[in-house]
């Protein structure tokens, strides 16, 4: 079929049949996708946004605000790419979703929230339209310096920098980064968004504009490694930015902490607690990290580490990818996927949620007051567990 439109991967789209496979985790236990398990048409699954899309394509359908708002609830976990029955072609899924709002930005037919949040970033170099100046204001009471050649450059990025629940998990980081004796600097000031959400939600221009400043930036200051704070920075980092020449060594802060235990450079007091873990999508599925948080939970002793049902390959997301942390179109309802996720969480037995990214952290703190659940889970950063457990 010949396409109106030409996405890069334009030329799968018509292979999907719409088995519906892809809405189900492998013990078919609850629907996997987000955003269908928030709305319940089939047009919000996988499978019916490839058909959406293949109607669009063609010319069968026109671009509208409800075409807009499907293709931008997509929260880009990629769970539907490992549930696809086609070997062949479920790779590149997320890619084809990514392609359309892509398409959607070059038409300027976007949500209002999506045009916001490009606004904020092109104008104030972050979501939260917060000066710059404001931006290192988390590090002022912790031992960390400015980058100024130190071993690694430690990227906290706009969640971390600017939102409370972030801050609390970059200062608890860094603070045991600098503890551990870790060679650490910060930009502070001078950090910039990093643009995993700009180009996930289809701003190419505004995510090369701000890829190929930060790689500058990096090169100018002599940076060859990197720890970030939060996976969507060390996705765009590690996948996008190689394609821009960047040639930094990425890690996520907990693979450093993991290999930090091992050295026996973080030391643990007993910490009698029952914790699970929820995987953050950038993490896991994008990155395939999903062995060091693990390893940190169960060093520490005392803690007593429980899998929730969906780990791993199958976690459930949070709900806060593809940008929808920031523009919100999957809501707050009782299956928003945070919620969901929490109830989950509760299902274990355990009192603490562990996280690593600030993302997770924040949509699962927000869900925990939503479902009333305060009194009986904690949503805590691996930084904040582990310093709740130092020796002094
Ligand atoms: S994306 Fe794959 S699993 Fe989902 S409906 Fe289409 S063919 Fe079936
Ligand atoms: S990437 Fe996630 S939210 Fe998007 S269609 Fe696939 S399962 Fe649904």
């Amino acid at each position: 079929m010949a396409y109106l439109r030409n996405l890069d991967h334009g030329d799968i789209v018509h292979r999907c049949f719409r088995c519906g496979y892809c809405k189900f985790p492998a013990d078919y236990s609850d629907f996997n996708c987000p955003s269908y398990k928030a709305f319940g048409w089939d047009t919000f699954a996988p499978g019916g946004r490839m058909w959406l899309i293949r109607a669009w394509l063609s010319g069968e359908i026109e671009t509208s605000p409800r075409f807009t708002e499907i293709m931008y609830s997509c929260v880009a976990c990629d769970n539907c790419k490992n549930q696809c029955v086609f070997e062949k072609f479920r790779d590149f899924l997320p890619d084809v979703f990514q392609e359309t709002k892509a398409e959607l930005v070059s038409d300027g037919l976007i949500p209002p929230s999506v045009r916001d949040y490009f606004k904020a970033i092109a104008i104030s170099g972050n979501p939260y339209k917060l000066p710059q100046a404001q931006r290192g204001k988390w590090a002022e009471a912790t031992g960390l310096q400015k980058y100024s050649g130190q071993e690694y450059l430690f990227y906290a990025g706009c969640v971390g920098s600017y939102d409370e629940v972030g801050q609390k998990m970059a200062k608890s980081v860094g603070d045991i980064l600098v503890k551990a004796g870790v060679s650490i600097g910060i930009l502070g000031d001078e950090e910039t968004c990093d643009g995993n959400e700009v180009r996930i939600m289809g701003e190419m221009g505004l995510f090369a504009e701000l890829a190929q400043a930060n790689i500058e930036k990096f090169k100018t200051k002599g940076v060859k490694k990197i720890i970030t704070l939060d996976p969507h920075a060390l996705n765009t980092f590690k996948n996008d930015y190689p394609k821009l020449g960047a040639s930094f060594k990425i890690s996520h802060y907990t693979e450093i902490f993991a290999d930090l235990i091992k050295k026996k450079k973080i030391k643990f007091k007993k910490y009698p607690a029952k914790i699970t873990y929820h995987d953050p999508c950038y993490l896991g599925r994008h990155n395939q990290i999903y062995n060091p948080p693990r390893e940190i939970l169960r060093a520490i002793p005392g803690v007593e580490f429980i899998e929730m049902r969906r780990n791993g390959l199958n976690a459930f997301c949070c709900g806060g990818g593809g940008g929808n942390f920031f523009t919100d179109i999957l809501g707050t309802g009782e299956d928003s996927a945070g919620r969901v996720r929490v109830r989950e969480a509760l299902e274990t037995g355990a009192s603490v949620i562990a996280v690593a990214c600030p993302v997770c952290a924040k949509m699962l703190t927000d869900a925990v007051k939503m479902e009333n659940l305060e009194d009986r889970l904690e949503v805590l950063g691996i930084g904040e567990i582990i310093a709740r457990t130092q020796k002094k």
